[in-house]
């Protein structure tokens, strides 16, 4: 069975920055990209609050020339999705495609997180071409317009006062007639004048044509329907930390996301190091994850340095 020193499971900011630092540690990493390689921020276009971009870059782009960097840099970069985990003993074992078992001294993991979505083909069908689940990603691109947020929780307020501050017209498309959101988020979204609660109310159809969104067709509690005219329609009904494979070892909260210690990217298995979005319900953005990864990568490097 093949044994590497440094394991890193998911290529998005924190995966391939954890790998740039340990690959200039001189620790050979392997990292596993997964099913999406490059991670969320490949479905976003233009990056314009990534640091050092004075005119922005593509999402895409971006990934690309982490990857690129930490390949140059000698990280051992696979194609393909870490399916099974025992992290009982060290060496830990892993399971890549279901087949291919790798033993591995320590690990981190950096499998991000899965923006919600509602699940209608509608959705899919205008994914980048109105459809966002990162107002901060995407929002600067509908100044001046008319856009919905789905969802009542703190990230939908959050995402509509910062839209409202940006656009026309905001409309929050709320399934209940209460907001799961914190008292304070509630009164931010009661203060600004350009927010319209649409309560009581389900999306049925995201509407559009070749340009992009251009509408939603919403239908209430008592079957009725109404159709609104918008831009730009963004997902907060909550993100999906990808840590199950995991969770039988590691210690996750509540809502699913990675314990680390303090400040450190540790956690309660000696070893194993979380990084990025699976233990970020917080900040969530592509310059905070590649910070945790860099901090992974440096707890990891300590951490092997005491076994010797
Ligand atoms: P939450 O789970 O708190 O809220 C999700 C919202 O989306 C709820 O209003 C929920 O409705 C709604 N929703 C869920 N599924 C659907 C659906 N299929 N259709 C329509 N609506 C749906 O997620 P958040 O991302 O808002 O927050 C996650 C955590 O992060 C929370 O603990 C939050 O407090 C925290 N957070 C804190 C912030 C801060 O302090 N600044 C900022 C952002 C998040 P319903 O209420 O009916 O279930």
């Amino acid at each position: 069975m093949e044994h590497v020193q440094c394991l890193i499971i998911g290529g998005g900011p924190a995966g391939y920055t954890a790998a740039i630092y340990a690959s200039r540690a001189g620790l050979r990493p392997v990292l596993y990209e997964g099913l999406q390689p490059g991670g969320q921020l490949t479905t976003t276009t233009d990056i314009e609050n990534f640091p050092g971009f004075e005119n922005g870059v593509d999402g895409q782009g971006l990934m690309d020339s982490m990857r690129s960097q930490a390949l140059r840099l000698g990280a051992d970069i696979r194609l393909g999705a870490v399916t099974d985990a025992d992290l009982s003993s060290r060496p830990f074992r892993i399971t890549a495609d279901g087949e291919t078992d790798i033993a591995a001294d320590a690990i981190i993991i950096a499998t991000g997180a899965t923006a919600k979505y509602l699940g209608l083909p509608s959705e899919e069908k205008f994914k980048g071409m109105g459809v966002s689940a990162c107002a901060t990603c995407d929002g600067f691109f509908y100044r001046g317009k008319k856009v919905a947020v789905v969802g009542g929780g703190d990230t939908a307020c959050e995402e509509a006062t910062y839209l409202a501050s940006l656009c026309e017209k905001v409309y929050m498309i709320v399934r209940r007639d209460v907001l799961r959101a914190s008292e304070a988020m509630q009164e931010k979204v009661r203060r600004t004048d350009n927010i319209e609660i649409l309560w009581n109310c389900n999306t049925k159809e995201i509407l559009g044509d070749a340009s992009g969104v251009t509408g939603a067709l919403l239908v209430g509690k008592d079957g009725s329907e109404k159709e609104i005219g918008i831009d730009g329609f963004f997902l907060a009904i909550g993100h999906h930390p990808n840590s199950e494979l995991f969770s039988k070892w590691v210690n996750v909260d509540g809502n699913g996301y990675i314990i680390t210690e303090g400040k450190t990217s540790r956690t309660n298995v000696e070893g194993v190091f979380a990084a990025g979005d699976v233990q970020d319900p917080l900040y969530r953005q592509a310059v905070t994850a590649a910070a945790s990864g860099c901090r992974a990568a440096l707890d990891l490097e300590k951490y092997l340095s005491s076994l010797k």
